[in-house]
């Protein structure tokens, strides 16, 4: 590392992370950046930045790069099965980027890491592990292990991960943004409350020959929640949420490339799948399904922190909540989270006032998580709502690609009405 003595630590070098180092470093705070892995995502994950996000990167002189890696979608449709029922039309926001830009999570992982390096000179630090931390006398030490990998094994070789060195850090202030399974989150001792039971998905990505339709088109059944983006790249990708019929062993994963005989039995097993699936659900889905370049089981559920931190040290994205993949609101809203962290730490520093709690910034969190999560009825439908929208509104708030006023104002196309505002960040 680059030093062992910093303003701000900041664990985890997802989009969350980064974009908090990143807001930090734009307001001339000294901080270091740390993570298990040896690099960025190689994967699209969370595939879509809402307005507010570009607005976000906007201020940091980044809308323009992750758009010309993405694709601008300016609407949302809602189906039953064969049924167009309803329509979101997000250029009707107006503003500057009156879309939702359909992109992988690694280019933008990817320009937010080349910004922190040639702008502010900060490099991620890869395979820096954290252990454990303590706060005393106004700081907090971190106990961080440099990891190397190396060759083990006799005749058949395998990878393992060693701790080469162990690194201690004291910083002003620790950000753990470091994922659900925050070893921040657990070391803190903050209830991470279960909201909504888990839902499984499998997520597919296929290169087609067609013209891609720039529209996201979201399947919502009696039973299941389903999602067709129209990415970058001439791809189209497909999350099904998997129900009890469906036996996720019908639908293996492809994360990397295998000998070509054993690849075009795992790409033909892949494609059957993915047919039963679209035939069920999508059967207006009539492009084709070339070369399949990656699928995956993905499960999540409903979650949100009890507090979002202590003392010196704070939670943002993952490490913090959890919702439904279709809206991308974990990913959107984290970003928003991380920005808004990282003025209220400036503040703080620049003050020197005491640090125990942030109750504006923990204000704004619960606020906002618990109107994404539906917790006390947040959302109903107006006396002009459609019959179909009425029946599944709970089902369609996470669905929703936009937050804070813009979240407003597209679930208001629907005639569907949200409890108070959060604080805006
Ligand atoms: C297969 C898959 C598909 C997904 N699809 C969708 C989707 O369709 N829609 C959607 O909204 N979301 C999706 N997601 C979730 C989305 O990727 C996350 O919401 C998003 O990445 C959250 O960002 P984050 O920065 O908070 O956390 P993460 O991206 O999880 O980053 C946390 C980082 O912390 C690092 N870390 C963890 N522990 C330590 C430690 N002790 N020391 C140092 N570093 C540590 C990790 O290596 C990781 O890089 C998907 C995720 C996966 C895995």
């Amino acid at each position: 590392m680059k030093t062992d003595r910093t303003q701000v630590l900041v664990v985890g070098a997802g989009p969350v992370g980064l974009m908090t180092a990143l807001s930090l470093a734009q307001a001339g705070i000294k901080v270091e950046i740390i993570d298990r892995e040896d690099r960025t995502t190689a994967r699209s994950y969370a595939c879509a930045l809402h307005p507010r996000t570009l607005r976000l990167l906007d201020k940091l002189g980044l809308a323009e790069p992750v758009i010309s890696a993405g694709r601008r979608v300016p609407t949302v449709a809602f189906y039953d099965l064969g049924t167009r029922r309803a329509e979101i039309r997000l250029r009707e926001l107006g503003g500057a980027f009156p879309f939702l830009l359909v992109v992988p999570q690694s280019a933008l992982e990817g320009v937010l890491e080349e910004c922190l390096l040639k702008k502010h000179g900060i490099k991620v630090q890869w395979n820096h592990r954290l252990d454990r931390f303590e706060e005393k006398a106004g700081m907090v030490t971190a106990t961080v292990e440099k990891l190397a990998g190396t060759a083990m094994g006799y005749i058949v070789p395998h990878w393992e991960t060693m701790v080469q060195k162990v690194i201690s850090v004291k910083t002003k202030f620790l950000v753990g943004a470091d994922g659900h399974n925050s070893l921040v989150r657990q070391r803190l001792k903050l209830p991470y409350e279960r909201v909504s039971p888990s839902q499984t998905f499998i997520t597919c990505e296929f290169a087609t020959d067609g013209e891609i339709e720039p529209e996201v088109r979201i399947v919502l059944d009696e039973n299941s929640t389903n999602v067709l983006w129209p990415l970058p790249d001439d791809k189209y990708r497909w999350t099904f949420q998997l129900v009890h019929t469906d036996g996720p062993h019908d639908f293996p994963e492809k994360d990397r490339w295998k000998r070509d005989s054993l690849d075009q039995a795992l790409n033909e097993e892949i494609r059957s799948g993915l047919g039963r699936l679209i035939m069920r659900r999508a059967p207006w889905f009539t492009a084709s399904i070339g070369a399949i370049s990656w699928s995956k089981h993905v499960s999540f559920e409903g979650r949100l922190v009890q507090k979002f931190g202590a003392g010196r040290c704070w939670l943002v994205g993952d490490a913090a909540h959890q919702t439904s993949p279709v809206g991308v609101q974990s990913l959107n809203v984290g970003i928003a989270e991380g920005d808004l962290l990282a003025q209220t730490l400036q503040q703080r520093l620049r003050e020197e006032e005491p640090v125990d709690t942030f109750p504006a910034f923990e204000a704004a969190r619960q606020n906002e998580w618990r109107q994404l999560l539906g917790q006390g009825g947040t959302i109903g439908a107006g006396g002009d709502a459609d019959a179909w929208v009425r029946q599944r509104c709970a089902r369609i708030l996470p669905c929703l690609p936009a937050s804070g006023e813009d979240l407003v104002r597209l679930a208001g196309q629907l005639k569907l009405e949200l409890g108070p505002m959060p604080v805006a960040a």
